[in-house]
């Protein structure tokens, strides 16, 4: 969906800033870049809908090269979200969100209406509709952001840092909203961050960038952890820290009678604690016994996922890893 080939960006000051990216971020998944300020991430990103353009290599959004779109045409289907959220401080909430509809021709009414749904959307009281940007919390206005980027119904959402300026409470609650939409509205999605627990939790893939725009490794989250390419990776994930994991427990592989119900504080089971990875009904990998203990709990289609800190992960990873698909589990670094 979005292909980096050999994607460079030299500033006119000689800034190497991105060297050579391959990549493909996958339509209806979300890509994660991370690793350390000043790394490329930010320039990777503009250089999407052309904010930036590349001075070397490819980059196709749906098959087609940026450098050859109308940057306005291009951006249509792009959304765009910022980490302060950038909205017009004079227009009320409802007209910050309806301003996109309104500007690709909806009728005021039109384009309104569908604000105030987005406002459901992204878990905005539609209360708020006649409020201005200043009379939001940090968090709402982030989510003000999110329904303005998503009001054109773009396929494509980029999102640069959006959750790093709120605390870490809300910052939570936001990243389990972006995943709950995501699994209702199926965007391609390339979310910027520098913090690898939010690279971890949200992204289907990461690609962790090294200073100098180099890309270091691009992978699942689970396979980052357990198979860092290199002496850098293993650093940026904590490898060595302790693992904390999110298993996915799916009551449509093992008969739900012996789904384990755990909530947040509970130690893991004494008969172990499977961890499914794909379709299949075999469970992968187990975490020992009294090892770990339960830190999050969301429900998702299917089952649960739950967050464990245990010192043991790393076995149960291995064998998950080794199957063929590799998918459903993801380790983060406590
Ligand atoms: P990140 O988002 O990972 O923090 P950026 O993509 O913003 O990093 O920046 C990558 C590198 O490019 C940094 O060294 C930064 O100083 C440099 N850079 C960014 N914008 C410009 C510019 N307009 N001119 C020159 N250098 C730039
Ligand atoms: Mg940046």
């Amino acid at each position: 969906m979005i292909e980096f080939r050999g994607v460079t960006k030299r500033f006119p000051d000689g800034t190497v800033a991105v060297d050579e990216l391959d990549l493909v971020a996958e339509q209806g998944r979300i890509t994660v870049f991370v690793g350390p300020s000043g790394c490329g991430k930010t320039t990777s990103l503009r250089m999407i809908n052309r904010m930036i353009e590349p001075t070397g290599g490819e980059l196709r959004v749906d098959g087609r090269d940026v450098l050859s779109a109308d940057p306005a045409e291009l951006r249509r289907g792009i959304g765009y979200v910022i980490q302060q959220a950038g909205l017009f401080p004079h227009r009320t909430i409802v007209d910050n969100i309806a301003t996109v509809p309104m500007l690709v021709g909806s009728s005021k009414k039109a384009a309104r209406d569908r604000a105030m749904e987005l406002m459901e959307i992204v878990g905005l009281d539609t209360s708020m509709a006649r409020r201005y940007p200043a009379q939001l919390s940090g968090g709402q206005q982030q989510r003000v952001g999110v329904a303005r980027a998503l009001a054109a119904d773009p396929p494509v959402l980029l999102m640069d840092e959006p959750f790093s300026a709120v605390d870490p409470i809300v910052r939570e609650s936001l990243q389990e909203e972006l995943l709950r939409l995501q699994s209702e509205l199926g965007k391609t999605i390339v979310f910027v961050t520098h913090d690898i627990d939010e690279a971890i939790k949200l992204g289907d893939k990461v690609a962790v960038f090294r200073v100098g725009g180099k890309l270091a490794q691009y992978d699942e989250p689970g396979v980052l952890l357990s198979r860092p390419v290199d002496g850098f990776v293993d650093n940026f994930v904590g490898r060595d820290r302790g693992y904390r994991g999110l298993g996915f427990l799916s009551s449509d592989t093992i008969p739900i009678g012996s789904l384990p119900v755990l909530s947040v504080g509970d130690p893991l089971p004494d008969d172990g604690w499977s961890v499914v990875v794909d379709g299949s009904a075999r469970p992968l990998g187990w975490i020992e016994a009294g090892e770990g203990r339960v830190t999050e709990e969301a429900i998702v289609p299917g089952g649960s996922l739950y967050a464990v800190e245990s010192g043991s992960l790393r076995g149960a990873l291995d064998a998950a890893l080794s199957s063929p698909s590799g998918q459903g589990v993801a380790v983060d670094a406590d």
